[in-house]
């Protein structure tokens, strides 16, 4: 007779993944099914939303929990945080009351002291005191006559390096450093490639496409769910579908639906001339989807930036999103962004957008303009859940018995969903109860910096990205 498994989890993106360690770390046997190449591959993700400052239209209780979600994922995948801050500031052209965002850190602050006090192990934001600083004109006058530090250590001297190329008189006063890190994509593919493929629970199954999912649970049987591919038919108790914006692909094999959004993005590779000390990424508040929505400066290692620019012809796209309803077949994307989808961007659009984001950036750091096209753009599609595409936190749904299906907006809620549907198998007696210490996965451990720096370059020069892409800013040992 086939092996059957506790679980099968289709879908290798970062949820799926810390799905399949954290059941392996408890011993619990499971089957990962990843249509492509490698793990973490689909959407991109650059910022660690340790309090939700990107978002200020998002209420206190999102930001919290994208603060709590941050610190757990910071302390599973520390070799993936790139510890430089980010830069808050609201342009004069802009409504956004900078008292409301000033009004909102005091509260992230307390709260991150409560997580502090919680587990002296989530203090990896910094000191909770030092969570955030604020800064007036004047300030910004003073520190701007400060001389650069190639790696600054404090705050100050990290407004010093980054406000000489700052149009600071186009924002609004005061402006921000909140202690929101960089969160390199190729190192967590790296790190937990090589985890699952060392856990002798998990059996990896890269390079295949679930292609049909049988309901059996009606017949008596040992087993739940009949997991089809080209070559076999896999037998599983529990099935998770982790499947990003294909969820409700997978959905539909089973005739279930609901309503999500889905939302298909791009951020563009950019290199810039060498500057002499370390910049914090950039963040120029605007209305999102209007022609000056949000920019974003990312830096990367060896003079790399990317950028996001909250407008159509930047980051967003015209029918960029997309709503499936509950009881109707899955909403599809235009041919346009099909097209992107697969990874088949033309040149032309490429260099215009990058271009674009470019010009759009140098609005409030001027001398970026001479920035070039650095590399393909970091792109994908993601769902939302139900109908706010204004959610910046979703989870995971258990829509049948022995069927979870993860919904999450942000990375970072990848070990809540994990967390939750291994909860859900307990209740369902799939899984013994134990005890679980979450935020420790002693698989991800085991894995050194360098077996990390090594994938992680190969990971990004076959994605055809820049390897530089793989490296931290600031190199933790
Ligand atoms: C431009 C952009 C920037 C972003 N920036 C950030 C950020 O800075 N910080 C942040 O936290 N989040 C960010 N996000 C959101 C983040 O990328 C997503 O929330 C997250 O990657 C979703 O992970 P996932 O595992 O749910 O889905 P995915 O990563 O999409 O994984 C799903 C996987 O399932 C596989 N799959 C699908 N169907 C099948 C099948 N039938 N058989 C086998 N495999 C299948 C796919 O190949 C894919 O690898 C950003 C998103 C975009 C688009």
């Amino acid at each position: 007779m086939s092996k059957i498994y506790n679980v099968g989890i289709i879908g290798g993106g970062i949820s799926g993944s810390v799905t399949a360690l954290q059941l392996a770390q408890y011993g619990i046997d499971n089957i990962l099914f990843e249509q492509g190449e490698s793990l973490v591959n689909g959407p991109p993700f650059c910022h660690l939303h340790a309090g939700g400052n990107l978002y200020p239209d998002i209420s206190i209780e999102q930001c919290k929990q994208l603060m709590r979600q941050s610190i757990e994922m910071a302390r599973l995948f520390p070799q993936s945080i790139d510890e430089r801050p980010t830069f808050i500031s609201v342009p004069k052209s802009e409504n956004l009351d900078v008292n409301a965002i000033e009004d909102k850190l005091k509260l992230l602050a307390n709260y991150y002291q409560e997580l502090v006090d919680e587990d002296a192990s989530n203090e990896v934001l910094g000191n909770p005191a030092n969570y955030y600083k604020v800064y007036t004109h004047e300030d910004l006058v003073s520190l701007a006559k400060q001389a650069t530090v190639k790696r600054p250590k404090s705050h100050d001297e990290w407004m010093a390096n980054a406000i000489k190329y700052i149009d600071y008189e186009k924002l609004k006063m005061p402006v921000f450093l909140v202690e929101e890190y960089g969160w390199n994509l190729f190192r967590v593919a790296a790190q937990a490639q090589l985890a699952l493929t060392k856990a002798k629970e998990c059996t990896l199954q890269t390079n295949t496409k679930v292609t049909n999912i049988r309901d059996v649970r009606g017949q008596n049987l040992d087993y739940n769910w009949e997991i089809s591919t080209k070559d076999a038919v896999y037998k599983v108790k529990y099935l998770v579908n982790s499947s990003g914006y294909n969820t409700a692909n997978v959905d539909e094999y089973l005739q279930l639906n609901a309503n999500r959004l889905i939302e298909y993005k791009a951020a563009y590779i950019s290199k810039w001339h060498s500057i002499p000390g370390l910049i914090p990424e950039m963040i120029f508040h605007g209305e999102r989807g209007s022609t000056h929505g949000m920019a974003q400066l990312t830096p990367y290692n060896n003079d790399y930036y990317q950028i996001h620019g909250m407008t159509k012809d930047i980051t967003l796209f015209d029918n960029g999103l997309i709503q499936s309803k509950e009881d109707v077949s899955p909403a599809e994307f235009d041919p346009a962004i099909q097209q992107k989808l697969a990874r088949k961007w033309n040149q032309k659009e490429i260099d215009e957008r990058t271009q674009s984001a470019i010009r759009y950036t140098s609005q409030y750091v001027p001398s970026f303009k001479s920035a070039t096209v650095g590399g393909p753009p970091l792109h994908g599609a993601q769902q939302i859940p139900g109908d706010d595409p204004n959610r910046r936190v979703g989870e995971v749904c258990f829509p049948c018995e022995s069927y979870a299906r993860s919904e999450i907006v942000k990375a970072s809620s990848a070990l809540t969903v994990a967390m939750q549907i291994i909860q859900k198998m307990q209740e369902e007696n799939i899984i013994p109860a134990f005890q679980s210490n979450a935020k420790q996965n002693a698989l991800l451990d085991s894995i050194s910096k360098t077996e990390i720096d090594n994938l992680a370059s190969e990971l990004a020069s076959q994605r055809g990205y820049p390897g530089s892409l793989s490296r931290l800013l600031i190199k933790r040992e």
